[in-house]
């Protein structure tokens, strides 16, 4: 049938997954439980506990179409981050909430400016979407706020920013964020993700942007601290104008009732989140440890996962992966040097560094 499909179809770059344990137990013959996964910058630490007993309960109901207008969950995020309820959207994932933001706002031949190694999902959204993907390097692996603002012209329609940045883990200012956003056209759409700003003592506050009546709006997702990827929830925030324009381009059920409720409790217990931070902290300078007795150069993190200097970053991926440590390829992000580790448990962590020593002394 591929001669009937749309011709951007079949030029549409593939999203390149962390790999399953369960695929790398089965191509290389190892046991599922001698594997650990650092390769999707999940949480080790799982669910928070009242989460979990609030998904089996929603469980029983099962028959039942969820509340698509997931009523209870935004109030709930609206009286944590002291907005409305009307300004929340919620997603199958954040990466919807893009998609979704490109269904209304894309048209062909708009330009999107985004870092070159910023998140992938931004560029392939925006090709989905017969949109021009503008990539700015970044500088000393960091989004360069200045360069970016050079790049936005008549045809900018949106700007996407991922302050930490996935894969490179860094992070900008408040101040130049806001500066940016500031300068930007009325013509365009700015786009903040906060995939990892819970990992932040203080993360950048973009409300005040939102109440001048900018075209801003920022992502979140239950899917890295809150430990709940599976469930696929996340949401974005901004203007109750723009939150009912994407009301419309939606699915009516796009977020499942399991993954509400569990977001909605997940939000309640504040000491399991604190506690998560504290650990993947601890694990952070176990492995900036281990890295620097190992020699191997690491950009410094504010998320829950290093990005990592090894020369072949394929060729080290593949060997990790026969000692049964799954870590993350970057050649897709134009980082073929490099590496990301996501933070695991303590014990993952160990593992990982041992396994390092061992490449070491096996070259020796
Ligand atoms: C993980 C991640 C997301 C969130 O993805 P979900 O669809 O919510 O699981 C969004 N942005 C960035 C930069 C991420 O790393």
């Amino acid at each position: 049938m591929k001669h009937l499909a749309k011709q951007l179809v079949e030029k549409q770059p593939v999203y390149e997954p962390g790999r399953p344990i369960e695929d790398v137990a089965r191509e290389l013959g190892l046991d599922l439980r001698s594997i650990i996964k650092l390769a999707s910058n999940e949480s080790p630490f799982g669910p928070s506990p009242m989460a979990l007993e609030a998904a089996r309960e929603a469980l029983t109901n099962g028959h039942r179409y969820p509340d698509g207008n997931a009523t209870h969950l935004k109030e709930k995020i609206a009286e944590t981050l002291s907005l409305k309820p009307e300004q929340l959207v919620l997603g199958n994932g954040s990466n919807e909430i893009i998609e979704l933001l490109g269904h209304a706002f894309l048209r062909k031949g708009d330009e999107a400016v985004m870092g070159k190694s910023a998140f992938i999902v931004y560029k392939l959204v925006t090709l989905l979407f017969e949109a021009v993907p503008v990539e700015v390097p970044l500088a000393g692996h960091r989004h360069d706020l200045r360069a970016m603002a050079d790049r936005i012209t008549d045809k900018t329609r949106m700007v996407f920013l991922p302050s930490p940045n996935n894969p490179t883990g860094t992070a900008n200012e408040e101040s130049e964020i806001l500066a940016f956003a500031r300068d930007l056209p009325p013509h365009v759409v700015f786009v903040f993700d906060e995939a990892y700003a819970e990992y932040l003592d203080s993360p950048p506050d973009l409300r005040p942007l939102i109440e001048e009546g900018r075209n801003v709006v920022c992502l979140r997702t239950f899917s890295k601290i809150y430990g709940l990827a599976a469930l696929r929830i996340g949401y974005g925030y901004g203007s109750a104008e723009w939150a009912a324009l994407l009301n419309r381009v939606r699915q009516p059920f796009n977020t499942n009732a399991v993954a509400q409720v569990a977001a909605l409790a997940a939000l309640d217990d504040r000491k399991f989140v604190s506690e998560c931070r504290r650990r993947t902290r601890e694990g952070k300078e176990q492995l900036e440890r281990g890295l620097a007795a190992a020699g191997i150069e690491f950009v410094p993190s504010e998320g829950n996962f290093i990005m990592i200097k090894v020369g072949d970053g394929r060729a080290f991926f593949e060997r990790m992966q026969r000692e049964g440590v799954i870590v993350r390829p970057l050649d897709g992000y134009g980082l073929s040097e490099f590496v990301r580790v996501s933070i695991g448990t303590a014990a993952e962590n160990e593992r990982f560094v041992r396994t390092l020593e061992s490449f070491k002394s096996s070259s020796d």
